[in-house]
This record gives C-alpha cells, structure tokens and sequence, in this order.
C-alpha cells in the first residue's frame, strides 16, 4: 500500500483497536523489543498521509499528533519524497566533518533566513532534539566560560543525560536514570491558568529566583521553550518570555529558546518566538523540521557560534544528507503552500471546537495554545486538581474510535493536539465531534 498524498482520507474502522494483525505484532514487540519502549496507540502503521493513519488490520485512524509535532508538513510530503529520494540515490554518507555537501550548507542559510532576527547567524546540524539542546549548552558555556544552565518548571529538553537534568518530570523521564548532570537550576515558568501572574510579574519571581540562588555572573545560559511541549502546551503570560530576554542581554547570559516542538509553522509564524517579536541568541530546531527524517540544529549569533574552536563541534550522522534534503522539502511544503497560514486556520477551527467542549465540561480548565498547537487541561470540576483519570478515559475512547491523541502536562492531565498540517477541515471536524462524545461517555 503507497502513502503520503494519495491516501483516501476517510477514518474507516473495521476491526477493534487494536485489531487482530496489530495484536500479533504487539506479541512479537513484547518478545523482542524493551519495554522501556512504550506505545501511545497501540497499532501498527503500514501507511499514512493526509490526515490518516492506516494500521496493518485496514484501520484508518485520524492523526491528531503527527508523530509528536513531526509531520507538520505530512507524512511522506511530495517534496520530502522527491528531494530525499534523489539525494538517497546520490549518496548516502560522507560525514560532513570529514567531506562537506550542499544539502547541509542550504539548511544552514535557510535557517539563518527564517530564525528570529537580522544579525549574522550560522548553525550547526545534529540528529536528534536532545543533541540540538546539549550542543547549544556547549556552545553557550563556551563563549561566556561559565557553567549555569537555568531551566523551567514543567520544560521538556530530552533524555540524554544532562537534557534529563534539564527535563522537570520525573516519571517517566527521570526515574533511576540518575545522577544526572550538574549545575541545572529550574525556576518557576509563568503558567497563567495556575499562578495568576501576568508576565512581568512571573518573569521578576524568575528574575529574582535567578539572581538569589545562583548569580547572574555564573549563569550560562537560559534556555526556555516559548510554548512549553511536554510540559502541557503551557503558554507563558504576554511579557514573560521579553523580560526574561532582556535580563538575558543585560547580564551576559545567553538566551535559548528551545523551539524544537514549537517551531516551523507549527504555532501559524516561523517560530513561536516571533509572536513577541523576541529575537534570542540561540534557537534549537529538530522534529518539524524535515518532515520525519531525523535532523536538529542550533542556530545562533555568528559570534557565538565561531566561538568553539575547529573540530569542537560535530557528530558522525549530524546532518545527514537525505536528511538535509528531506528539510529542504520540508521548508518547500511550508513556503509554497503557506502552511504557516494554514497553522493559523486549524488553530481557528480547533479552538472553536475545544471552546465548545469547554462550555459544557467544567473538567476542562482551559483551553490554550498558539495555531495548530492547541491543548486542553483536564481538572476536577471548579477546581485546579489535575484528573489524569478522566485524561486518561477520553483519550482511551478516542483511540477506540479511530482518533490519535496525545496527552502531557506534568500531571498527564493535559491534551495536545498537533494534526499534520496537510489534514483536511472535514476530518478535523470529524475527529473533535468524536472528542465531544469522548467527553459525554465518560462524564
Ligand atoms: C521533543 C523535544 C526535545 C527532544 O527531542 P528528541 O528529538 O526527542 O531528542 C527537546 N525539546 C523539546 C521542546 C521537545 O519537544
């Protein structure tokens, strides 16, 4: 069965989910995979496009998640195929440290291009989200020759041992990893529905936190997602993320925004930051990024970046050139089909839905989020008690009927929806009237 575009997007079951041949993959992972290694929905994929998942039973399921923020521009995008195609059959190797290409440089200066701000960038490539984030410390501890690292409540920055240190929760990303990595401090984000403070008031408890049990002096970096992932899809009050920024610059810290959740359309701008018009010295990239193909990068000051000596940064895969190629697909996608505009009507329909829902479940708390980067928390009515049961009963009955939903939040009281930006309005439509009735059954 082909994927990508020519998929029909109809969700269609006809099996129970999951479904007999998913079933006898499942006992097979058991038997050979971790069981560290979990699974959200538990069916196996054997094609998918549009806004569909099509599971090897003939299921076709609405994807709401897009593999974590992933396939924004789609899963296997014309131009993904094409370009990734034609440079797999090119080459696929040489270790850009070792022999350079084009493909590597291009997203490089398409970065510099996008990213927030007009000064002299420059990037460097990796593989992973959690790879982007430790080489932005490295760089940022680098050029200013200290060693803090000042995190948030509730961030989400990987599972590599000091991105755990970085990360808040500890099930399921913490537990017996440790001990991790030193000299990570957390301060309180602004989370308007549960502090009430408006931004320059979240920012000066921050601010003042920073300065009492640290010392702006130590401080390396600050890094923050602009719209926290994991986390819950918690957007901070107007004003926080530019006082945070200009604390930054007045002391010497270098300011990271962590966009790899965030970024490439995903919230209707380039980057969540552009919102606030904040321009930070560092942004980490990866997921949207190339359309499902593993690529990361961070892209920062020219004079940051040239800090580190020759050979100082690097990796045998960072920035593979099928999946440099499947990024400029990617970017293609965003560009010629303004998909950054496309992020902003499904974040329209969306929060209309979610609103409804909204008004006749006091469980939900709120409903937040930027373009087609939308959540919902989940509380005990009138109250702020998180109810992760209640999360956990609906997105059981949505992947029942054939809906991908994902949860978070600090209390896995929290759903993200994050649909492929290639879905259609009728199956968005179709996909919240089944979370409508999710609500309904188990009220
Ligand atoms: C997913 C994520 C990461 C880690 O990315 P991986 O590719 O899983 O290592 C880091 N930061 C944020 C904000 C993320 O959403």
């Amino acid at each position: 069965m082909s994927g990508g575009p020519t998929i029909p997007q109809k969700r269609n079951l006809v099996t129970a989910i999951p479904g007999p041949l998913s079933q006898e993959r499942l006992d097979r992972k058991k038997a050979f995979v971790a069981d560290g290694v979990g699974t959200t929905l538990p069916v196996f994929i054997e094609a998918a496009g549009g806004g569909i998942l099509v599971d090897v039973d003939g299921n076709s399921l609405i994807d709401l998640g897009s593999g974590i923020a992933v396939t924004t521009v789609g899963n296997s995008a014309e131009k993904v195929v094409a370009r990734a195609s034609e440079q797999l059959a090119a080459f696929t190797h040489t270790c850009f440290t070792v022999t350079p290409y084009d493909g590597y440089v291009d997203v490089a200066a398409k970065l510099a291009e996008l990213t927030p701000g007009d000064h002299a960038k420059k990037s460097a490539l990796f593989n992973s989200g959690a790879e982007a984030v430790e080489n932005a410390i490295k760089i940022a501890r680098h050029a200013t020759g200290r060693n803090a690292v000042v995190v948030f409540d509730h961030a989400y920055h990987g599972r590599t041992n000091l991105t755990m240190a970085m990360t808040a929760k500890n099930m399921p990303y913490k537990d017996g990893f440790g001990p991790f990595a030193g000299d990570v401090y957390r301060v309180p984000m602004s989370y308007p529905l549960r502090d009430g403070l408006s931004g320059a008031d979240a920012a000066a408890r921050a601010i003042d936190m920073i300065h009492a049990q640290v010392g702006e002096t130590r401080v390396a970096a600050i890094v923050i997602e602009p719209i926290q992932g994991e986390g819950g899809f918690v957007v901070p009050a107007p004003g926080f993320l530019p006082a945070l920024a200009a604390y930054a610059r007045e002391n010497g810290i270098v300011f990271i925004a962590d966009e790899i959740q965030s970024g490439f359309v995903r919230t209707g701008d380039w980057f969540a930051v552009d919102h606030e018009g904040v321009v930070p010295d560092m942004v980490t990239t990866a997921k949207g990024i190339a359309g499902g193909l593993p690529l990361s990068a961070v892209t920062g000051r020219a004079e940051l970046m040239d800090s580190v000596h020759a050979g100082g940064l690097g990796g045998t895969y960072g920035g593979n050139p099928v999946a440099c190629a499947a990024a400029l697909g990617a970017i293609e996608e965003m560009e010629t089909h303004d998909l950054a505009a496309r992020a902003r009507a499904i974040g329209d329909l969306m929060q209309r839905r979610l609103e409804a829902i909204k008004a006749e479940h006091p469980t939900v708390a709120e409903v937040r989020g930027r373009g087609a980067m939308k959540a919902i928390e989940i509380t005990k009515a009138g109250t702020l008690e998180p109810d992760p049961l209640r999360t956990n009963a609906v997105a059981a009955y949505c992947h029942q009927n054939g809906i991908m939903v994902l949860t978070a939040g600090t209390w896995g009281n929290v759903f993200r929806f994050l649909p492929p930006l290639s879905i259609s309005d009728e199956l968005l439509e179709e996909a919240f009237d089944v979370v409508a009735e999710a609500f309904a059954a188990t009220a």
